[in-house]
């Protein structure tokens, strides 16, 4: 049985110091073999879960590291998620047999550092506006397979600033310690929907984080839905006033297929056609959701009027992340269901990380009282589904790159 880890970042290494894939995580293993967990003690008892040898001799579940997805969260991300993604044979990586997903996006903790300050109005801003998009878009092109993420929305984390005041009639300056969002909400919101826009017309599934923001999640959605309801209606209304004989202002996809008769003309008004129900990313993955149940249908709807259905909806839970504990988690587990869980860790460190993935198993197997046989089996088949099953109809370029390494784990 194989695993995926459907969320991490590993390209960042432990503490920061080192990339590592020089792990164990690269190795074939059985959970008879895992490393000591003696300095792991707020992590559950994996033994409950698995059959004792006393009780089953020699049915330990036997299960094996099948890849992960390597998730940005800056700019500098980029190159070495994409050169650990990258071998020889080509894209949709492949590290010493293990896929790896290469994933582009700016999440919500460090778009400060990354977009133009609000407050600043120096006109020059403009190019530095539009830049880190245009970027994102061109390593988004280079790589057929990667993803969107991790991009979202946080409305807990906070990070201090020093500020200056005027003492009064003192003259005197004094600096204080004053702690704002890491990123204010509208900015969040302005650099989450462009994100989301490009994964639109680029249908690419996207990883999201959300944290203390599912209003605003909700309304983004929302905002993401009209505009391309808007920029389609745009797009009719010019092939209609040309007539359909020019294909100027088309995207690169869009002008593979030339009208250069009537039956290439009909073709063309039925990719506009289907072009036009693309409100919303292709698949959409809540990552360590820490939403309430009450959130989930909403949610769901959401998607739904963007047109993507609720089995393109994913949800995953990470160990690493407090609400994995939580009392109220295994019901929602449950309320979510085995087809739309991924299994993930979340981590920088992948020697932690087969201890993660594993525990992620026991979660899920306890809460929604099923064997871990079958929850690794299920999330495995979930994963594929999610990184590698686009329709080729919606994306062809995708699916030609992604046929090499990876067309033996959709059997
Ligand atoms: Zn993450």
């Amino acid at each position: 049985m194989r695993l995926f880890d459907c969320h991490c970042h590993y390209h960042l290494g432990p503490g920061g110091i080192e990339p590592l894939l020089r792990t164990a995580m690269l190795t074939e293993m059985a959970v008879d073999h895992l490393p000591p967990r003696e300095d792991r003690h707020r992590r559950a008892d994996l033994s409950m879960s698995y059959p004792s040898s006393s009780d089953d001799v020699g049915a330990a579940p036997s299960f094996s590291f099948a890849g992960a997805a390597l998730m940005s969260t800056h700019p500098r991300d980029y190159p070495i998620v994409t050169s650990m993604a990258t071998t020889t044979s080509g894209s949709c990586s492949n590290f010493d047999g293990k896929v790896l997903v290469p994933c582009y996006g700016i999440h919500p903790w460090f778009l400060h550092e990354v977009l133009p300050d609000p407050d600043d109005d120096d006109d020059d801003d403009d190019d530095d506006d539009v830049g880190w998009i245009v970027d994102l878009k061109r390593w988004l092109i280079d790589r057929p397979d990667a993803i969107v993420g991790e991009i979202g929305l946080d409305g807990m984390r906070w990070r201090e600033v020093i500020e200056e005041e005027d003492g009064g009639g003192t003259a005197t300056i004094r600096n204080y310690r004053k702690r704002i969002l890491s990123c204010p909400m509208n900015v969040q919101r302005y650099a989450f929907e462009r994100q989301l826009l490009l994964a639109t017309e680029m249908r690419r599934p996207v990883s999201i984080h959300v944290v203390g923001a599912w209003g605003e999640l909700l309304d983004s959605l929302t905002s993401v839905r009209d505009e391309m309801t808007r920029r389609h209606r745009h797009a009719m209304d010019i092939d209609d006033a040309r007539g359909m004989e020019d294909d100027d202002g088309r995207s690169d996809d869009e002008r593979s297929i030339v009208p250069t008769s009537n039956e290439g003309r009909r073709r063309t008004k039925a990719e506009r056609r289907r072009r036009g129900r693309y409100l919303l990313p292709p698949k959409i993955y809540f990552h360590s959701f820490s939403g309430k149940a009450g959130m989930i249908p909403s949610l769901l709807a959401a998607c739904e009027r963007g047109n993507v259905r609720r089995g393109d909806v994913y949800f995953g839970f990470a160990p690493a992340i407090p609400n994995f504990h939580s009392p109220k988690t295994p019901s929602i587990m449950r309320q979510i269901g085995i087809d739309q869980l991924l299994l993930e860790t979340d981590l920088e460190d992948s020697s932690c990380a087969w201890d993660d993935m594993l525990e992620g198993l026991a979660g899920m197997a306890s809460a929604l009282d099923m064997d871990v046989r079958d929850v690794a089996d299920a999330t495995y088949r979930n994963a594929m589904r999610f990184y590698f099953d686009i329709g080729e109809e919606e994306n062809p370029q995708r699916r030609m790159k992604r046929d090499i390494p990876c067309d033996h784990h959709l059997a």
